[in-house]
């Protein structure tokens, strides 16, 4: 078994044990895992929960072996809490507030390996005109979806988008999946412009917006989306970001004048009735959502490290980078 271990910036590649099914898990083997933001400071900043870990909670492949054979050659992605099932929010399914959760790639080994054990229950499965490449970005989907039925978009919303990452793609594919009249997206780095714009998005022509994504996580973005909302305008705040954000008392003063609405979003909802996995997992299978256009490198396994020299060097352009097994 292969897999990219992460140690203080350290990448190898190490063999391990045979892995055997047990009563609640299967042996995944997969196909493809998305390197993700949340992953760089676990790798670069010595962020992680512990070391050495295996990093990837965006990924997709196929059940290898299980102790139920109706499971055993099922294509499927994978939802990376697993939740307690105890606390409040369990109860309601709020399974991403859960206050003692694990989660695949960050407090356990996750998906930058050829196999791994898989709570069955995490499974989510996948038809067959979704390639491994679109299921493996179902979850940065599904989270925006989340973040996009904040807000109140409508066929005559003038939406615009902070931030040209996968992220802000992401949601501005999922406005214009939702029939806003414009999707505009902002960002001062020219070729992630450019790349948005290849994609059918134009970049901000001015005037207030009705609703404003800000999915760069900086404090100038959050600046002007109060300044280029308008009132009774909607703002939802998606990008994590490095640093603090700070108000300028004029802007905060919009907030009040305005009388804004700002939401906050976190990862997605896996309810029994109200999945925004499926519904992702619908979209991209009709071809409503198509994540695949945001991958600019697949990288083999055996190459990993490369993906995070890239991300790295920043030398050469990227969206989503993806490790394919
Ligand atoms: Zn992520
Ligand atoms: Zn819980």
């Amino acid at each position: 078994m292969k897999c990219l271990v992460y140690q203080d910036g350290h990448r190898e590649i190490v063999k391990s044990e045979k892995l055997t099914p047990t009563k609640n898990e299967c042996v995944f083997e997969v196909k493809a895992c998305g390197i993700c933001g949340s992953d760089l400071p676990r790798v670069f900043n010595g962020t992680s929960y512990y070391y050495p870990i295996v990093l990837g909670h965006e990924f997709a492949g196929v059940v290898k072996d299980s102790l139920n054979s109706n499971l055993i050659g099922k294509r499927a992605c994978v939802f990376p809490i697993l939740p307690c099932k105890k606390c409040e929010f369990c109860k309601k399914e709020q399974w991403a507030n859960c206050v003692n959760y694990d989660y695949y790639g960050s407090r356990r080994d996750g998906g930058l390996q050829s196999e791994l054990l898989i709570n069955e229950n995490n499974l989510i499965f996948i038809p067959d005109n979704v390639s491994y490449l679109s299921a493996s970005m179902i979850e940065p989907v599904a989270v925006c979806l989340h973040a996009v039925k904040k807000a109140k978009i409508n066929k005559k919303s003038k939406v615009l988008v902070y931030g040209a990452g996968t992220i802000g793609l992401l949601l501005a594919s999922w406005a214009k999946a939702l029939g806003a009249k414009t999707v505009e997206i902002s960002d001062p780095n020219e070729e992630r412009l450019n790349f948005a714009k290849t994609l059918g998005f134009q970049g901000y022509s001015g005037g207030e917006m009705d609703v404003i994504f800000e999915a760069s996580g900086v404090g100038v973005a959050l600046n002007d989306a109060i300044i280029n909302c308008k009132p009774f305008g909607e703002i939802v705040l998606v990008g994590h970001g490095k640093k603090d954000v700070n108000i300028t008392h004029q802007n905060f003063a919009l907030i009040l004048r305005k009388q804004l609405k700002i939401y906050g979003t976190w990862n997605s909802d896996f309810k029994k009735k109200v999945n925004d996995w499926q519904e992702s997992i619908d979209a991209i299978s009709n071809g409503i959502i198509e994540p695949e256009k945001l991958i600019t490198h697949k990288i083999s396994l055996k190459d990993g490290d490369k993906a995070f020299k890239i991300i790295e060097e920043g030398k050469e352009f990227y969206n989503k980078i993806t490790v394919v097994n």
